[in-house]
């Protein structure tokens, strides 16, 4: 049998209902997400955060695209408490932690020990993981290409997804399916 992982993207407040970018089927995702892990409970669960310093160049203060989100010891940038059970601080991943970089990809997010996620995916022994997250068009997407791109089979589990735009989501799909990466149920 292959060796599995189960990544969640961007399950944390900001991004949540009442988050300062509310996204669409997020409740749903978080919901979905934790059935998912029960159903697999000895599938190691791996999360990656968005964790910005509060002058991040992604937002619009400073020139770019978003409101504030995520910013490092607010509430927004929690993860879900729905999640916390399932919550080991050494597969915790930070990400667009440098307030010059976007960092849409949790591919380079590090541990409080400084790993990479996919160095902590390689010494797991991981051939084939599970993305759910938020958001399908941004960090589940560019999260699972660099997944692919290092040589993971990578599903993404699409009952667990949230999203910015409903067309995005429903064109990232394909897309990513186009190029290689299943898309299930
Ligand atoms: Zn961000």
């Amino acid at each position: 049998m292959m060796e599995t992982a189960i990544v969640v993207v961007d399950e944390i407040y900001d991004f949540i209902t009442g988050g300062s970018m509310a996204c669409i089927h997020s409740e749903e995702s978080v919901a979905a997400t934790v059935e998912n892990i029960r159903r697999h409970p000895e599938v190691p669960v791996l999360f990656v955060c968005d964790h910005h310093p509060a002058n991040h160049c992604s937002f619009k203060e400073q020139g770019g695209p978003w409101p504030s989100h995520c910013v490092q010891g607010t509430h927004g940038a929690e993860i879900a408490k729905e999640l916390l059970p399932f919550v080991r601080e050494e597969l915790v991943f930070y990400k667009g932690c440098d307030p010059a970089i976007e960092q849409y990809s949790g591919f380079d997010g590090r541990n409080e020990a400084g790993q990479s996620l996919a160095e902590v995916l390689e010494l797991l022994g991981t051939e084939l993981v599970f993305v759910t997250g938020i958001a399908t068009e941004f960090c589940v997407k560019e999260t699972s290409e660099d997944l692919l791109k290092a040589g993971f089979k990578v599903s993404v589990l699409k009952d667990c997804l949230g999203w910015v735009d409903q067309d995005g989501h429903e064109k990232s799909l394909p897309l990513l399916e186009a190029e290689g990466i299943r898309v299930i149920s």
